[in-house]
């Protein structure tokens, strides 16, 4: 059994922590605020990787595995906090407004269907059959079955939950100040002094914050995104909707998400006007009878994002009893479980080594 501080409690902190704790591992999770609060709290839950990632890119390869481990990880997930966890694997439908996008998606269809992966290119009637709300002035669209999307703060809350369960301890309020050798790993908080064997840095945007002792500042920065959630919109959608401005998602209560803006203007998470006229106008767009709906929430969040879009996690070269899981920029929770995985590997086997596309040294710091 090892000891370990996780530092952070958004998506990739608490699943982190839940995989540890399951496997036996003495686990204190710890929060600068409250868990789910971070970039977690804004996300729309989509999990595309083959909307996300570039044919034959490492993102795509990277979310394609993640996926992959999604009904398992959140079946064990409902089994170990005892709670539920909205998730939805009903696809997701990319529409082509232009003969541009209709030629792109329809190649990316067949492309997609010679690598053994079920996606079908619709013509604008098939498409209305399949989900009658989405705009008539669509000349087609990308249906990608294994596609879905998944409740956030369901799945995040579960994880803590269930991490607590086998053990885990939760500490709010307890921001990471820096992290050095120590005795095994040691972390200094506002609130004192908290030593273990490792420490896992899942501070999303704010891991370039906490100094780790001989290490170079981490390369991530944050990258707002604003999403709304629209009442009113009660079976309006069937399945997640994409377009080239944004994305729609339904929501068993009855809210469909619309998201989301991409801004790079620092540590700042507070929502705009703008924000609200760009994207319901986006939504409007992909299915004009969200123009009746209200707009029931706004909410925004730090996308941390390192120089090449992929998340960093492994083993610290300044500190090596410090892991990395950060840097998840727009596929945190697509990612989650694949990254639990590799941390919990890292953790239980020094010599483990994680793919080379997102080993945190790839950027020619010291980390
Ligand atoms: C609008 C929007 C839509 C998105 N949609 C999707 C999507 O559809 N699909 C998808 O896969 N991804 C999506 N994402 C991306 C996804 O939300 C992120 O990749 C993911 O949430 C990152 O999780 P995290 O745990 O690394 O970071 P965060 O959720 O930001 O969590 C970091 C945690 O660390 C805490 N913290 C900060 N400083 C310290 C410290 N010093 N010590 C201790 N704790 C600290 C914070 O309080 C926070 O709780 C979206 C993001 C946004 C903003």
């Amino acid at each position: 059994m090892t000891s370990v501080i996780v530092i952070g409690a958004g998506v990739i902190g608490a699943t982190v922590a839940w995989e540890l704790a399951s496997a036996g591992h003495r686990v204190h999770l710890i929060d600068a605020r409250t868990p789910g609060d971070g970039a977690t709290r804004a996300s729309a839950g989509v999990l595309a990787p083959y909307i996300e990632g570039a044919p034959a890119s490492p993102l795509r390869e990277l979310g394609r595995d993640s996926l992959e481990r999604y009904d398992e990880f959140i079946a064990r997930l409902k089994d170990d906090s005892h709670t539920d966890v909205i998730y939805d694997r009903r696809g997701t439908l990319e529409l082509a407004m232009t003969a541009d996008e209709a030629t792109r998606l329809s190649h990316d269809a067949a492309t997609l269907a010679r690598d053994g992966v079920e996606a079908q290119w619709l013509s604008g009637a098939a498409l209305v059959d399949l989900d009658p709300n989405v705009s008539r002035q669509a000349l087609g669209g990308l249906f990608v079955p294994i596609h879905g999307s998944v409740g956030v703060s369901s799945l995040t809350m579960a994880a803590v939950t269930a991490a607590v369960e086998r053990g885990a301890r939760v500490m709010v309020e307890t921001g990471a100040i820096d992290v050095s050798s120590q005795g095994g790993v040691t972390v200094r908080t506002a609130q004192g002094t908290l030593t273990a064997d490792q420490a896992v840095m899942a501070a999303g945007s704010w891991s370039s914050r906490v100094t780790v002792q001989g290490a170079d500042p981490l390369p991530v920065k944050p990258i707002r995104g604003q999403l709304l959630q629209l009442g009113g919109s009660r079976g309006l959608l069937r399945r997640v909707v994409w377009g080239a401005r944004g994305y729609l998602v339904p929501w068993p209560d009855g809210t469909v998400l619309a998201g989301a803006t991409v801004e790079d203007v620092g540590f700042d998470e507070r929502t705009t006007s703008e924000a609200r006229r760009s994207l319901m106008e986006m939504a409007v767009s992909l299915a004009p009878a969200l123009a009746n709906a209200d707009i029931a929430d706004v909410r925004a969040g730090l996308r941390p994002r390192g120089p090449d879009n992929l998340p960093m996690i492994g083993r610290s070269q300044a500190v090596p009893g410090l892991i990395y899981a950060t840097a998840h920029y727009r596929n945190g929770i697509l990612l989650a479980p694949l990254t639990a995985t590799l941390v919990r590997a890292l953790i239980e086997d020094e010599s483990f080594t994680p793919p080379a596309p997102v080993r945190p040294d790839r950027h020619g710091t010291r980390t």
